[in-house]
């Protein structure tokens, strides 16, 4: 079988090395895939547009690709699934009209409330004056959101009621109509990520993520600096009730709408102290990072879970299997970020980073040649690479994976050293 991912991050090399486990994968192909997809055995780099469809759907039909997984949001929300579904092409990734769960937050809100999601009271404007009177009304601390795709840049946290004022004047001042007003929930985050055929859900392990730059959750966000797997806070109990009260509304939802969901429904979520789950957000799409942390845990071929998804099947597939223990992702990033920075360092100790037994997933990464001409790789944006390991246990995961990340160099390279010190915070 032949699968073509769509993408070039982290993310993207973690589903191309997780379908190349299985011995029916012949070959994948990255669009346009980066620096390590390039050099993976029978994993080849296509030098295509994401936004390109047409282009994909050649290569597609031309090269009998059985699959096309689809990484990032972006594609999603320009309408690559539709294209791909009108040319008889499986797909997995939600059509443009899925994927208005994470490419509009009002849209995603009214969902929420239509299905009776759990999530934090709020109201959505389409003018700056009102926005700002609900706030002052509201008072601090209050969450101000963008409504539309911002790479994660698109939430103020406000403090202050000024801070809350700022952040209205400057979404309008960009290129947003509307703006989400939230209350400020407290409490731990989790990410629960899900397949669905539309028709049935299945969870995956509950993963977190750490998306401020800086150790102890400090500075500013980031695209997330690490992520582990199975998270502890999201006891099995709890994920059967994230189950019941939000992701399979979700999906009778979308098809009581009309809107047949065909990929990951991933809701990032507030666990109040006493236990209670709130959605913060929906995604249309794997995380980046958690998937470096949730698939090496995957023994069920992601293939076959895929398909049975784009051919509304998985309710027929057992119950998806695990390995035991646990995996941390560290992200290694460029000096600088997530503000400016440098690219083209050379990167070197990546083969003996994998000694260790971790697993060196590219991000922002490039080769200083073609794939045949030994190449060097060298950076190519601000999260660089994913040291990833599995362990018997989280304690053994963080000191395989920073093990690891402690042979690998480049100028300015940073990462976090709390990855998943959280785990070992609970367990204590
Ligand atoms: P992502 O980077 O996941 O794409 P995003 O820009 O789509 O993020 P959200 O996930 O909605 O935005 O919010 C980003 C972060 O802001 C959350 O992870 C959380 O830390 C914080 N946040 C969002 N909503 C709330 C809330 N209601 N209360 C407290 N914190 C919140």
């Amino acid at each position: 079988m032949k699968i073509i991912v769509v993408g070039n991050g982290g993310r993207e090399h973690t589903l191309a090395w997780k379908f190349l486990q299985s011995p029916q994968v012949e070959r994948v192909f990255c669009v346009p895939g980066n620096g390590g997809t390039a050099v993976m055995e029978r994993c080849q780099n296509l030098p295509l547009k994401v936004e390109d469809f047409e282009a994909i759907a050649r290569f597609a039909k031309e090269n009998d690709v059985s699959l096309v997984a689809v990484g990032p949001e972006l594609p999603l929300s320009l309408g690559i699934a539709d294209y791909l579904l009108s040319q008889n092409i499986p797909v997995f990734g939600p059509t443009k009209a899925g994927a208005e769960i994470e490419a509009s937050k009002a849209w995603a809100k009214a969902l929420m409330a239509e299905a009776e999601i759990p999530t934090a009271k709020s109201a959505v404007f389409t003018d700056a004056g009102e926005a700002i009177a609900y706030i002052k009304a509201e008072g601090a601390p209050i969450v101000i959101k963008a409504d539309g795709l911002a790479a994660g840049k698109g939430v103020t946290v406000a403090q202050t009621v000024e801070e809350a004022v700022a952040a209205v004047e400057d979404i309008f001042q960009g290129n947003f109509a509307q703006v989400v007003i939230e209350e400020c929930l407290i409490g731990e985050e989790v990410s629960v990520l899900a397949l669905t055929d539309g028709l049935t859900i299945r969870p995956l392990l509950p993963a977190q993520d750490h998306k401020r730059i800086g150790d102890g959750d400090t500075g500013p966000n980031t695209g997330g600096m690490g992520a582990y797997a199975p998270a502890p806070l999201c006891t099995p109990a709890l994920l059967e009730r994230v189950e019941k009260e939000v992701l399979q509304p979700t999906i009778a939802t979308l098809q009581k709408r009309g809107i047949p969901y065909i990929g990951v429904v991933y809701a990032g979520l507030m666990i109040s102290p006493s236990g209670e789950p709130k959605v913060l957000e929906f995604n249309c799409r794997f995380g980046d990072p958690e998937t470096q942390a949730i698939l090496p845990l995957l023994e069920t071929p992601l293939e076959d879970l895929m398909l049975a998804c784009t051919q509304q099947r998985l309710a027929e597939m057992p119950p998806i299997e695990w390995k035991s223990g646990a995996c941390v992702c560290v992200v290694m990033a460029s000096g600088g970020y997530p503000g400016e920075y440098e690219k083209g360092k050379l990167i070197t100790g990546i083969e003996s980073a994998q000694t260790t037994g971790a697993i060196v997933f590219h991000a922002g990464t490039k080769l200083s040649a073609p794939a045949e001409n030994s190449p060097h790789p060298l950076t190519d944006g601000g999260r660089v690479l994913g040291v990833t390991a599995i362990g018997e246990n989280i304690e053994g995961a963080i000191a395989t994976a920073y093990a690891a990340v402690d042979r690998i160099q480049f100028e300015g390279a940073y990462s976090r050293r709390d990855i998943a010190q959280k785990a070992i915070k609970r367990k204590e």
